[in-house]
């Protein structure tokens, strides 16, 4: 079997398993399916003779492959287990369609189709072999494909015997729902940088995020009978309505894109006694983020002030996490590898910033550099998510070629 069969076969194999993680679970990992999957790759990673091979009662799995040349540095890949809770990952029956004419793409038995009027990315996959769902479920490229692109690589690097460097392997469960990192074995992890496995596009190379603030606003009213409300209700619902007024139009996630930050409500809760504003605070720039965390708590003060209330509105802040860059760019040849090995694959690394966090993030707050690779696939965290085979296999071959550059 060649190595894009056996990935193929692989990715396939994987995205059998139901593990859409699930938020509010009282249990870590969140849900029973990332440990079967996990149990079903601990085996893989037998077979494939690799050492140190551990899964934490959290569902971590952890393994180590070592080098075969002296003073060698030592990487780390990293996939996530789970799928997205926003879109059911049970009963996958993922569907290949070898060389892609263009056009509409029928998904199942047809109420769901992708098309290039809506996905222009597709006008660039004719002729490639791509793997879609039947339209009642996501795929869960995202990030199995990641998944079976390191076991693939690994597979091969021992196969043709090539050259490499220490390499340990990561698979994590919650990512998305940022809870992966919280039971993260560290000391059985010690690497120089590492990689997530997690990315989209062939070509894409990510390792500055968003830093990442939650913001909570609580205004209090007094409710009282409508008909003497005159000058003694007060109305914390349209209180909050007046506070959303004090930020600015502009800088809100639907109106942003590249490096721009912005405040973005996403949730108001309450009555007239009591409001909430939940706010999502973001931004590339560390100093800007700060400006943005004061801002907010001066429009509280300014609201406090010219609506004079009685019991004073109140701000609660929270740090989530942080632009990963700052780490990275201490440790500049994880990034430098990263395009070479692309460049040495013909493949024109794309640099882009993540509108959003990775576990690479959580890495970052450790002091671990851990930029983010594509894995060549679309859409993910839906029914339309889908990947082109030959993306999976240039994945593979860069994964290849980092751990023979790194040696060099
Ligand atoms: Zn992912």
């Amino acid at each position: 079997m060649s190595f894009t069969e056996q990935l193929l076969e692989r990715f396939l194999s994987y995205t059998a398993f139901d593990t859409q993680s699930k938020i509010g679970a009282k249990s870590s990992p969140s849900t029973q399916g990332q440990v079967k999957l996990a149990k079903h790759l601990m085996q893989e990673l037998q077979q494939l003779e690799l050492e140190e091979i551990t899964l934490t009662k959290h569902g971590i799995l952890t393994a180590f492959l070592p080098a075969n040349i002296a003073h060698a540095p030592t990487i780390g890949l990293i996939s996530h287990l789970d799928t997205s809770p926003q879109c059911s990952g049970k009963n996958v029956q993922a569907e290949v369609i070898k060389n892609y004419r263009g056009g509409d793409i029928a998904l199942g038995i047809g109420d769901e189709f992708i098309s290039p009027v809506y996905y222009p990315f597709l006008h660039q996959l004719t002729g490639k072999t791509l793997i879609v769902t039947d339209g009642t479920t996501l795929l869960g490229a995202d990030n199995k494909a990641g998944i079976a692109e390191i076991l693939t690589a690994l597979s091969e690097i021992k196969k043709r015997n090539l050259p490499h460097c220490n390499i340990r392997i990561a698979f994590t469960p919650d990512e998305e729902i940022g809870l992966g990192m919280h039971y993260f074995p560290w000391d059985a992890f010690p690497c120089d940088w590492a990689y997530t496995i997690d990315g989209g596009e062939v070509g894409e190379l990510e390792y500055e995020n968003f830093n990442a603030a939650t913001a909570k606003v609580t205004i209090h009213g007094r409710n009282i009978h409508l008909g003497s409300a005159k000058d003694k209700l007060i109305n914390a619902l349209t209180l909050a309505c007046d506070f959303q007024q004090l930020l600015p139009v502009d800088e809100v996630p639907e109106k942003t894109e590249g490096k721009a930050g912005f405040f973005h409500l996403q949730r108001l809760t309450g009555d007239i006694e009591k409001a909430e504003l939940h706010y999502l605070i973001r931004d590339f720039d560390i100093d800007k983020f700060e400006l943005r965390k004061a801002f907010i708590r001066q429009a509280v003060d300014k609201f406090n002030r010219e609506k004079g209330l009685r019991q004073k509105a109140e701000v609660t802040p929270t740090d989530t996490y942080k632009n990963m860059y700052d780490v990275v760019k201490t440790v500049p040849q994880s990034i430098d590898l990263a395009d070479k090995a692309m460049k040495a694959c013909n493949i024109e690394p794309v640099h882009k910033p993540i509108r959003g966090g990775t576990d690479g993030a959580w890495f970052a707050e450790k002091g671990l550099a851990c930029p983010n690779i594509f894995t060549g696939g679309y859409n993910f965290h839906s029914k339309h998510e889908l990947i082109s085979l030959e993306g999976m296999v240039d994945a593979v071959n860069v994964i290849i070629k980092m751990m023979e550059l790194a040696v060099k």
